[in-house]
């Protein structure tokens, strides 16, 4: 998607702080960190939401999901964390290309959105 914010990071046209990158996903810092680690696992494929997704994509995720349990520790995620993925502007998704928040420590803001 030529204007997805997600897509040019993927790209490698936007900067970000790259944790992690394999041929289905890239794990990067979240800008606006919420919790003392804080962050996103981008599917490279772009699909909006989960509603969105497709059987290929929901096992490819999974799939992802599976290899970042195995790299808890190296993320400093050791004590424990939560997954999140909003799915739409009122469950406050701001990016439209799917993206599981990871957030691990103290919580640095009460808000929800
Ligand atoms: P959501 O509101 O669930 O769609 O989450 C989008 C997240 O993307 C927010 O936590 C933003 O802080 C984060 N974000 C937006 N732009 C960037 C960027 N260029 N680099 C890293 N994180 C970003």
């Amino acid at each position: 998607m030529d204007n997805c914010i997600f897509c040019r990071i993927i790209r490698g046209e936007i900067p970000s702080v790259k944790v992690y990158e394999d041929d289905d996903m890239l794990i990067i810092k979240d800008v606006n960190p919420q919790a003392e680690i804080h962050l996103l696992l981008l599917p490279k494929e772009h699909y909006a939401n989960i509603v969105e997704m497709s059987d290929a994509q929901a096992r490819t995720l999974a799939a992802c999901i599976k290899k970042l349990s195995g790299m808890v520790d190296e993320l400093g995620l050791k004590d424990g964390f939560r997954l999140v993925s909003n799915k739409g502007a009122n469950a406050c998704q701001s990016v439209e290309h799917l993206h599981i928040h990871i957030l691990g420590g103290k919580p640095l803001s009460e808000k929800m959105c």
